[in-house]
């Protein structure tokens, strides 16, 4: 288990060879697992596993406006990192994954995400599932980017008209889902 990940109740945090339960896990068929929804904390000097319960951090609730940088990119799914939930106005040190489906970046038909969003983007979205993974959508005219980078040097690009350029590479980029609001240079 990783410091930081997500887990449920019967989660496996830790092998009992190497850990110690600690609070909000339990011992059961030679794993510590979790008693309580919420993120996996590791004492390696004194061997012991932990949760930190979720409730002390408000989770991302269906219809939540939500703020998540894209950390991967397939033909028809963008995978995220939630780290802002505008709703509740909470600020995850420890993101929660997420993915957004080709069929909801946008209300027009796409051939693939890489024509609306790039690696290190940010993107303003809402949650359309209920639980982790949590589901993305942007959908709508207030969603979609709120700050792109340039695939090469990862610069921001800034905004000229419906094309985003990148001042150090001089090179033109064509993203077709910016949000209504967005913090795009111009
Ligand atoms: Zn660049």
């Amino acid at each position: 288990m990783v410091e930081g990940e997500f887990v449920v109740p019967g989660d496996e945090v830790g092998v009992i060879e190497e850990f110690v339960p600690a609070a909000g896990t339990y011992a059961r068929d030679g794993f510590v697992r979790a008693k309580a929804v919420g993120f996996v904390r590791v004492d390696a000097l004194k061997h012991e596993a932990s949760v930190a319960q979720a409730r002390e951090v408000p989770l991302p609730r269906l219809g939540d406006v939500v703020h998540a940088v894209v950390t991967g990119l397939r033909d028809s799914v963008v995978y995220l990192d939630v780290f802002y939930n505008e709703t509740r106005n909470a600020h995850y040190a420890v993101p929660f994954r997420a993915i957004l489906h080709i069929s909801e970046a946008s209300n027009e038909r796409l051939r693939s995400t890489y024509e609306v969003f790039g690696y290190g983007d940010v993107v303003r979205a809402t949650v359309i599932s209920r639980k982790p993974p949590y589901m993305l959508s942007t959908r709508g005219p207030e969603y979609g980017l709120i700050l792109a980078r340039c695939p090469r040097c990862m610069a921001p690009l800034r905004k000229r008209g419906l094309w985003l350029y990148c001042p150090s590479c001089r090179k033109t980029f064509k993203r077709r889902k910016i949000a209504s609001r967005h913090y795009l240079l111009r």
